[in-house]
């Protein structure tokens, strides 16, 4: 009953876009975001600029408009997240440019109060909160890895041994549903208390080593994978699945003429690795036969959730300004292209 759902496998990719607001104290900038309609579309324009294509139609599974809460988000992302406990592996991520809410969609601006609190938070509560009334012949276990995809290395997030970078294994297909997780440590969780605890060293740790946490976070990748394991008492099988909660690294381009050194070698890190995942879920899209995971960390590391029985889920992250007409354009056609 569990597995037998089978599904077509673009239906197993779905893609929400979220514009976010104009901040407070924030002079009023004219906005890119013409029109939202009822199912999904959204209308594209630059207010400076009438030119042949200055009207651009997008459509996605859902738009949510600035004035969408966190909870309103997040409970068009609850079935998905439920799956975990039926044994599926989904995957959740942010894309955008940087300052287009990525953080905010997946961490929340504030954890200390949940109304803000972010897809990432939420889940892990609801898990908790399922897995403990679900069935009760079924006893969960719920662990937690967060690592960060810098540069093409994976540091884990959540050891206290390693604050340092360097290059961790990628474990492959040694469980018995061939989940493929990240050598870094696993942590253990029954609460939602544990994961708020965990959460924070993994972003105190992101900050080692930064000049600046909002720069260094910016040109990252952090994953958050919890893996659940449900023992059936009755019959003794074991259930896994897993979630991976993704805030990827800002999608902007870097111009080329004025990054040098290290920054130009992040940008070129980020641009290879955002492609690598879109190239990915193209192939999976057009249910290519091969599917190119072994070109970045990044697929690597979240080859069990994409692809096969595996729901993927991107949250499209639009910053309004008309400033941000470009990047907006080119976020959307990234969206196009895998949707
Ligand atoms: P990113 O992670 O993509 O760089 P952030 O999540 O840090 O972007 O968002 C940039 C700024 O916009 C932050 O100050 C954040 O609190 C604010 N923000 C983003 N999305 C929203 C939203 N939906 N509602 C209110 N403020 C938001
Ligand atoms: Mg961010």
């Amino acid at each position: 009953k569990l597995y037998n759902e089978v599904q077509d496998l673009k239906g197993n990719i779905r893609v929400y876009c979220r514009i976010r607001p104009f901040l407070k104290g924030q002079s009023q900038k004219q906005t890119t975001i013409e029109y939202i309609g009822d199912n999904g579309e959204l209308v594209v324009t630059n207010p400076l600029k009438i030119a042949k294509e200055s009207h651009r139609l997008f459509k996605f599974n859902k738009v949510f408009s600035p004035a969408a809460t966190q909870e309103e988000v997040f409970v068009d992302t609850q079935p998905l997240i439920r799956s975990v406990l039926d044994g599926y592996n989904v995957c959740i991520f942010a894309y955008g440019q940087t300052g287009s809410g990525k953080t905010y969609t997946m961490t929340g601006p504030n954890v200390s109060s949940p109304e803000d609190w972010g897809v990432n938070y939420r889940a892990l509560n609801d898990l908790f909160h399922l897995s403990q009334i679900r069935r009760t012949s079924f006893e969960y276990e719920i662990g937690v890895q967060m690592v960060e995809i810098y540069n093409e290395q994976v540091r884990d997030l959540l050891s206290i041994v390693y604050l340092d970078f360097h290059t961790l294994g990628i474990w492959n297909s040694t469980q018995p549903n061939g989940l493929a997780v990240p050598d870094a440590s696993m942590h253990s969780v029954t609460s939602t208390a544990d994961v708020l605890e965990l959460m924070n060293v993994g972003l105190m740790n992101r900050a080692v080593g930064a000049t600046a946490l909002n720069e260094r976070s910016s040109r990252s990748h952090s994953v958050l994978t919890v893996h659940v394991r449900g023992l059936d008492l009755e019959t003794n099988a074991v259930l896994r699945g897993n979630l991976h909660l993704v805030d990827l690294a800002g999608s902007e381009r870097v111009d080329r003429s004025e990054a040098t050194g290290d920054r130009l070698r992040e940008a070129q890190h980020i641009n290879k690795s955002l492609s690598a995942l879109g190239d990915v879920i193209f192939a999976l899209a057009q249910k290519g036969q091969h599917v190119p995971y072994r070109n970045s960390k990044l697929t690597q590391v979240l080859q069990s959730s994409l692809g096969g029985q595996a729901k993927t889920l991107m949250f499209v992250q639009l910053n309004p300004d008309v400033e941000s007409f470009s990047e907006t354009i080119s976020t959307l056609k990234f969206a196009e292209r895998v949707s």
